[in-house]
């Protein structure tokens, strides 16, 4: 398939074009085309798949749709209201929703809202707008996220945003304070929701929900649809198209996964040290399980001379988007960071993810580690885990049902034996199938299989500073 066959406008292709798209991802192949037709969509798929595009080329769809129908009126400024119709759009419940016969209102009001659980996705989604719909004339994004000052999102919004992407506490304050209205929204993106619910955002989007359309079109992206993602989604979606394109179980087929056993801190230490110092690392991103680790480990390696920063959710967003323009413009080799990044960061010179604390869920693993092998280039996740990990390995391993082939580095072998699941009788089980041999500096290990059935999982008994809110 080629984006041709699924009629986009012309100033989308071109977009794509510019991009170096040849053709759409899966992801964007199956969602495109109810999204265009006004579906509520549930989409189940994978961390770098090119969602983001799956969502935002249909509403940008929209938002030229709406741009055609304002020149056709003879108007310079688009009446949101007019827009309310778009060619994609189908009948819903409710006429066109309980604002639709509103006069315009003095301010162009925004028809597409996309929440994000972080800062940092928000971020990557705005860019992505920006990005996808550059040659949509005047096209206006605003960024509404906690941490940095109102001004200049005051502003954004008192000028007409086609499109606002927002986390859920910074957009309640503007809807509170009446400077964001969405009342005109036709299409409300809930990005990353199983995150937001993890976060305790459940009450917020509801309430966000409440102050759009009954009309508008739904689109919701999730990792998982059990528990209450899918009761969400019950709630806010209108007989969804399901869309499951790559589940979290499936290969990333572009990163290489590896697991080094470390005998104690020291041993890690020196195992991060010699990957750190591999010649075909480009960039890679370092993550601790807390905000302090990420901290100490900053200091620790810009001590022995690498270009490193921390990245963690307790530090000033002015600071960590300084910090995030570091990595972008390659001025710093290596970020530690905190799950902060696991989602959202697109840095496709990001070569290795190391995983130097272990994630607090089984699923952060896999967004960790989709942080790399991005737009088409070769990744290696390395997970170094000592044996009170092994818990959380085998729970990472039932969840993604990939074994992470366990390697060697000459010279830094742990001393200890590779610790082994217990069988159900309590007796030794398979072991789970170390990677043959030692290869100096890089495993190449691909035997991927089912994790062993029967394994006890034990608490890792560790202490994590909680994440803040986005
Ligand atoms: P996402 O999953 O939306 O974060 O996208 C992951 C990466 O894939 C980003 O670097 C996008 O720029 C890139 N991407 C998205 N769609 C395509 C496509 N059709 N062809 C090539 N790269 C893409």
């Amino acid at each position: 398939m080629n984006f041709d066959t699924l009629n986009l406008p012309e100033p989308l292709t071109r977009a794509l074009a510019t991009a170096g798209y040849q053709q759409p991802t899966d992801v964007q192949a199956a969602a495109i085309p109810p999204a265009l037709a006004g579906r509520d969509l549930m989409v189940a798929s994978r961390t770098g798949s090119g969602k983001t595009a799956s969502f935002m080329l249909p509403a940008l769809v929209r938002v030229l749709a709406a741009r055609t129908q304002a020149a056709q009126a003879g108007q310079a400024t688009p009446d949101p209201s007019a827009a309310a119709r778009t060619p994609h759009s189908r009948p819903r419940r409710g006429a066109a929703g309980p604002h639709a016969h509103r006069p315009a209102h003095p301010l162009p009001a925004a028809r597409i809202l996309v929440l994000a659980p972080t800062r940092e996705l928000a971020q990557q989604v705005a860019k992505a707008a920006q990005d996808y719909g550059r040659y949509v004339p005047g096209l206006t994004v605003a960024t509404l996220v906690g941490g940095v000052p109102y001004g200049g999102q005051l502003r954004a919004l008192r000028g007409g945003a086609d499109i606002i992407v927002a986390t859920p506490g910074r957009l309640l304050d503007h809807l509170g304070s009446g400077a964001a209205r969405l009342d005109h929204i036709q299409m409300l993106v809930l990005d990353e929701a199983d995150r937001m619910l993890d976060m305790g955002f459940i009450d917020d989007i509801r309430r966000i929900a409440a102050a759009t359309p009954a009309a508008r079109q739904t689109v919701m992206y999730s990792a998982t649809f059990s528990g209450d993602a899918g009761r969400l989604a019950a709630e806010l979606l209108r007989t969804p198209a399901r869309i499951e394109v790559a589940s979290h179980t499936e290969a990333h087929a572009d990163i290489e996964q590896r697991l080094h056993w470390a005998d104690d801190f020291g041993h890690k230490h020196a195992l991060l040290e010699h990957i750190l110092g591999e010649r075909d690392l480009e960039q890679a991103l370092v993550f601790t399980s807390t905000q302090r680790d990420a901290e100490m480990l900053a200091d620790r390696l810009a001590d022995i001379g690498h270009s490193v920063q921390a990245l963690h959710g307790g530090m000033p967003q002015g600071q960590r988007n300084r910090v995030l323009q570091g990595l972008r413009n390659r001025h710093l080799r290596v970020l530690v960071a905190t799950d902060v990044a696991a989602r959202g960061l697109d840095v496709p010179t990001i070569s290795h993810v190391i995983n130097f604390g272990l994630p607090m869920k089984e699923e952060d693993y896999v967004h960790r580690i989709g942080r790399t092998g991005r737009a088409g280039r070769a990744g290696l996740a390395v997970t170094l885990a000592e044996r009170r990990d092994f818990g959380m390995i085998q729970r990472i391993q039932r969840f993604t049902t990939q074994r992470i082939p366990a390697a060697t580095i000459a010279g830094l072998e742990p001393r200890r034996a590779e610790p082994r699941p217990l069988s159900r009788a309590g007796t030794a089980g398979k072991p789970p199938g170390r990677s043959a041999g030692k290869v100096p500096g890089k495993a190449r290990d691909k035997a991927f299989g089912k994790p062993a059935g029967g394994l006890h999982s034990r608490s890792r008994g560790r202490d994590f500073e909680s994440r803040g809110r986005g």
